[in-house]
C-alpha cells in the first residue's frame, strides 16, 4: 500500500471517467509522447493505449512500484520510466531532442513553473495537463479580466491556452481542497523546434520581453504608463500611445496581446536608437 506524498503533490486520480476524458482532449498524432509524473499509472497505462511514452518520476518509492508494474512494457521498450526531478532535467535543456507532446495531472506545488518551462523548450509541441482550475484560468484569460496577467500573454504569445474542463475534487485519492481543471496549450506554428520566429527572433529578445511584461505589471492597479515609464522614456512612450490611439489611463490587463506586443516593438526599437546613439 503506498501512501500519497504531500512533499510531492501526490493526489491521485481515480476516475475513469476523467481519464477516458484527458486521452479524447490530447493531440493524436506522430509526436513523442511525455508524462511528468506517473504516480500509481492510472493515466500511463491509459496513454500506453495510445503509443509509447518516456514518464519523469521524482518519488523513488513510486518508481519501484511503476517498475514491477509496467514490467512487461519496460521491458518491451513501449514505456521508458525516467527517475528525476523533472525541473532539473529542464534546467540541462529539453525534456526530449525531438518534438513531444506533454499530458500529465501535474503535482499543483510547481505546476505553473513546469508549464512555463515547457513553453519555452522549443521541442514540446503542446500540453494537456490538469492544475489548479486558477492556474488554468490565468494561463487561458482573456483582456480586461482580473486573471489577465504576464502570465496569459507571455503563454498566449506563445502558444494557444484553453481551459477543457473541470474536475471535481471528489476524483482524486486524496481529495485536493481545490476544484481542478484540464488545460491544453497548443504552440503556435512560428514558435516551434529550435526557430524563435514572430516577435521573438532570438532567445535575447524572448527574455527582453518577459522583462517588458515584468516592469509593464509591476503595480497592476496603476496605468500601464506609469508602470513601464520606470525603465522607458515616458515622453517618448506618450508619443508611441498617440500615434496608436492608446489612452494614457489604460492599465497593463487592458490592453490586447497584440497591443503588448506592438508596444514591446516600438520600445525596443527606441532601445536599439539609444544604443546606436551612445556609439555614433
Ligand atoms: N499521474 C498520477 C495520477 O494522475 O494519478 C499522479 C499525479 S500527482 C498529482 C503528481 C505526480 O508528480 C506524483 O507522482 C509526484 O510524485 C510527481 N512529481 C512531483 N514532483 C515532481 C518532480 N519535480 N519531477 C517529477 N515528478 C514529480
Amino acid at each position: 500500500m503506498i501512501e500519497a506524498k504531500k512533499k510531492f503533490g501526490q493526489n491521485f486520480l481515480k476516475d475513469r471517467n476523467i481519464l477516458y476524458k484527458i486521452i479524447q482532449a490530447m493531440p493524436h498524432n506522430e509526436f513523442k509522447l511525455i508524462e511528468i509524473g506517473p504516480g500509481l499509472g492510472d493515466l500511463t497505462q491509459e496513454l500506453l493505449k495510445v503509443k509509447p511514452l518516456v514518464a519523469y518520476e521524482v518519488d523513488e518509492d513510486l518508481c519501484v512500484y511503476l517498475r514491477e508494474k509496467f514490467s512487461k512494457e519496460i521491458e518491451e521498450g513501449s514505456l521508458t520510466l525516467v527517475h528525476t526531478d523533472v525541473l532539473d532535467q529542464f534546467n540541462n535543456g529539453s525534456l526530449q531532442n525531438e518534438p513531444y507532446d506533454l499530458v500529465a495531472n501535474l503535482p499543483y506545488y510547481i505546476a505553473t513553473t513546469i508549464i512555463l518551462k515547457a513553453l519555452e523548450d522549443p521541442y514540446c509541441r503542446s500540453m494537456t495537463v490538469m492544475v489548479q482550475k486558477e492556474v488554468a484560468e490565468k494561463f487561458a484569460a482573456v483582456p480586461k479580466t482580473k486573471e489577465f496577467s504576464s502570465l496569459a500573454i507571455l503563454a498566449q504569445s506563445i502558444a494557444t491556452a484553453t481551459l477543457l474542463f473541470d474536475v471535481a475534487p471528489t476524483s482524486f485519492e486524496p481529495q485536493p481542497k481545490v476544484t481542478s481543471s484540464i488545460l491544453r496549450i497548443d504552440k503556435k506554428q512560428e514558435f516551434i523546434q529550435d526557430k524563435f520566429l514572430g516577435i521573438f527572433e532570438d532567445e535575447k529578445t524572448l527574455q527582453k520581453f518577459k522583462k517588458y511584461l515584468r516592469c509593464s505589471f509591476q503595480s497592476p492597479r496603476k496605468t500601464w504608463l506609469k508602470n513601464i515609464s520606470s525603465e522607458y522614456n515616458r515622453e517618448f512612450v506618450e508619443k508611441v500611445m498617440q500615434i496608436h490611439a492608446i489612452p494614457v489611463t489604460i492599465r497593463p490587463h487592458e490592453l490586447s496581446v497584440s497591443s503588448h506586443h506592438l508596444l514591446f516593438k516600438h520600445l525596443r526599437l527606441n532601445d536599439a536608437r539609444k544604443r546606436d546613439s551612445i556609439h555614433e
